[in-house]
């Protein structure tokens, strides 16, 4: 991508009406633009990271044997009323123009239209255990929506539902969720402590939470943790009689209060949806039985909302290798020339226009500063900003040298590389 062809510019100044560091960022890079409190547009900088992350999560739920689906946003009362879930408030209420009442909300969770669908599919232990997934908005009327990506109000989210003949068999598939969960957030740069949680308006019975420590993270958890050599142990504090400097349950090691955002969500559902819709089975034994249900949650646009707060240093973004929206961030310093005609063209353009070529046809994912008018500090400051993991610059100097100078996001150090020699180090 040609960055002088980019939808988008980048802004020297924070927003005004964000207060955090991802939004501060996202906005500045031209990632985002902020539509309403809550409500964000995914630029093509920032579509990219999104797509990213997708790619990851599909993979490994594809991995687990989920079964992508999509399901609608406009879900009507009848299937909340069975779990009476139509009078939760975080819903927003669709009505039509001409229509005296609203009979829909959008959805903020599926469980309810998917168990009453499945049970169009599932009728014996034959059809067990099966598993499904969308990628999709989530609406939901957040009070507190100021944390950019973190929160909302219509936001991204993978979830996974899946079905089962036994608590057995459920718990069996929670721990495949919970190990695709880890890889996952690794594969985003993220480290995720798995925590110990109540169930909210899902499930009466505790869930797991996946929590990245993180000082604006609006969730305190009590966590046996890794500073202190712990064991890792961890329970939200909504649930906990967990102290600061108490002893852990599990190993005796000493628990921390830390600050967490929640990026991930597990619920082992039991029965409570396939008994409000009939989803039952026929047994191995000739009995009838409820199915057994559990529902998966990542926040997808969070995700990359705490990507970026975990790695910046204050003047940009560092995105993690897998998310980045490009490998390369190639910059061309050719401001001396900029008054040049076509055919008296530099040959610092021509070489950096070369190099862009050849990297493209290595299929390397590569965001080309060939703008005209910005000067050497401009180019630097937005290419810090944006955040991609390899700055390459082709100047004079590089030129006379016969290279390109190669530099890593967030390191000092530069090298030279022989341009002929450039596709072997990428
Ligand atoms: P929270 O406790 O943060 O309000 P939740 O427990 O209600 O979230 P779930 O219903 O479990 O959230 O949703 C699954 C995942 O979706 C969460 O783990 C979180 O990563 C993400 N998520 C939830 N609410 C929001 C929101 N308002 N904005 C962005 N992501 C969200
Ligand atoms: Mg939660």
């Amino acid at each position: 991508m040609r960055l002088s062809q980019l939808f988008t510019k980048t802004l020297r100044e924070s927003p005004k009406d964000e207060e955090s560091v991802n939004a501060k960022l996202l906005i500045r890079g031209g990632f985002v633009a902020k539509n309403s409190a809550g409500v964000y547009t995914f630029l093509p900088l920032g579509w990219r990271v999104i797509e990213k992350i997708i790619n990851i999560i599909r993979e490994e739920m594809d991995a687990i044997a989920g079964q992508g689906i999509f399901m609608p946003a406009m879900v009507e009362k009848k299937y909340w009323s069975a779990t009476g879930r139509w009078d939760v408030e975080i819903g927003y209420e669709v009505r039509g123009k001409k229509d005296k009442e609203s009979n829909f909300v959008l959805g903020w969770s599926h469980e309810d239209i998917l168990a009453s669908m499945a049970a169009k599919f599932i009728n014996s232990y034959k059809d067990l255990p099966r598993a499904v997934y969308q990628i999709q908005t989530k609406f939901r009327n957040e009070p507190r929506a100021k944390s950019g990506l973190l929160r909302g109000r219509e936001f991204l989210m993978k979830d996974l539902y899946s079905f089962h003949e036994s608590e057995k068999d459920l718990f069996r598939y929670y721990d495949a969720v919970k190990e695709a969960y880890f890889k996952i957030f690794e594969r985003c740069g993220l480290k995720a402590v798995y925590t110990l949680a109540g169930g909210g308006p899902f499930t009466m019975s505790n869930t797991h939470e996946f929590q990245v420590l993180a000082d604006v993270g609006e969730d305190t958890i009590f966590v046996c943790g890794p500073p202190a050599g712990g064991c890792g142990h961890a329970e939200n504090s909504e649930i906990s009689k967990l102290k600061n400097g108490a002893k852990c349950p599990e190993c005796g090691g000493r628990i921390e209060e830390k600050k967490s955002i929640e990026v991930g969500n597990i619920f082992p559902l039991g029965t409570k949806y396939s008994e409000a819709f009939g989803l039952r089975y026929l047994a191995k034994d000739g009995g009838q039985k409820h199915v057994v249900m559990g529902s998966y949650g990542i926040g997808i646009s969070r995700l990359m909302g705490t990507i970026v707060e975990i790695h910046n240093d204050g003047i940009g973004i560092l995105w993690p290798e897998n998310a980045a929206p490009f490998k390369v961030h190639l910059i061309v310093l050719d401001h001396r020339n900029q008054e040049a005609t076509a055919p008296e063209r530099s040959s610092v353009r021509g070489t950096a226009d070369n190099v862009y070529e050849e990297l493209l046809k290595a299929k390397v994912e590569v965001l080309y500063d060939d703008r005209v008018v910005q000067s050497p500090g401009e180019k630097f400051a937005d290419a810090d900003l944006i955040g991609c993991p390899v700055r390459m610059v082709v100047s004079e100097k590089t030129l006379k040298k016969d290279s390109v100078e190669i530099k890593k996001r967030g390191k000092s150090e530069t090298v030279l590389i022989k341009a002929e020699k450039l596709k072997e180090y990428v």
